[in-house]
């Protein structure tokens, strides 16, 4: 992770991707890992709380809606979040959020589905409780690399202690593309979880595309872990 290390994105610079539709990182289908793990973060429960962390217009937002459970997102952009209700045809409320100054709520009409627009960093326990379940797909990949600490104490102060947590990560050589999506290690994730979490590989494939050799990759790998408290 050293040669991106200093890599910094600030808020405006994903608006613009968004304004401008360079939204290459979002997905018509649900994500093939997330199909293929389901069973294993849903555990058998009924009606989970599920966490999207950094959400954009996922599908799997609604996918899992369906299944009964319920999802709250957050998501800088306000754009992507009228575009997920839109695209998903789902009608929705919007209101302020009393806990976070600036920050509005997009609540689905059937209320399963809420989408925090707002800093993430600024989203907390307090605002909307504990998660039984997080799917972080374009999330810790995401976010600046001097910022993984800060994101990860986050995302585990707001797992309950039957959380479970599938986290997917990308691998490829970091001196040929200077991210996003950054590339996220095992040991880049015990660094920051491993204080709190369980952490256990669950699959891991070849995740290169097409669009990669833009990129100026020839290989890329993609992982996903499952992360539970140390409490469970
Ligand atoms: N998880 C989604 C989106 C991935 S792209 C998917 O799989 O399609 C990352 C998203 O995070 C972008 O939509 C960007 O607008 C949003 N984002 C980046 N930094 C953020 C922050 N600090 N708070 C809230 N949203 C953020």
């Amino acid at each position: 992770m050293s040669a991106q290390a200093d890599r910094v994105m600030d808020l405006s610079e994903w608006e613009n991707r968004w304004q401008e539709g360079r939204t290459g990182f979002h997905r018509s289908d649900v994500h093939n890992l997330l199909k293929a793990n389901v069973d294993k973060l849903i555990c058998g429960r009924r009606e989970v709380r599920f966490f999207f962390p950094l959400c954009g217009k996922a599908v799997d937002m609604k996918w899992l809606a369906d299944m009964g459970h319920t999802v709250v997102g957050v998501e800088f952009s306000e754009k992507g979040i009228k575009e997920f209700f839109q695209e998903q045809n789902l009608e929705y409320n919007e209101e302020a959020v009393a806990d976070i100054p600036g920050a509005k709520l997009f609540k689905s009409t059937d209320g399963k589905i809420s989408i925090y627009q707002c800093d993430l960093y600024k989203f907390s326990s307090a605002v909307a409780g504990h998660f039984g379940g997080i799917w972080d797909r374009g999330a810790l990949v995401a976010i600046n690399p001097c910022d993984r600490q800060k994101y990860a104490s986050l995302l585990v102060s707001l797992m309950s202690s039957d959380c479970r947590y599938l986290l997917d990560t990308l691998e490829y050589n970091p001196e040929l593309y200077k991210g996003p999506p950054f590339f996220v290690s095992e040991d880049d994730i015990k660094t920051v979880f491993g204080g709190s979490c369980n952490i256990d590989l669950l699959q891991s494939v070849d995740g290169f595309e097409e669009k990669h050799r833009s990129w100026g990759l020839d290989s890329l790998t993609e992982k996903l872990y499952l992360l539970t408290t140390k409490t469970q």
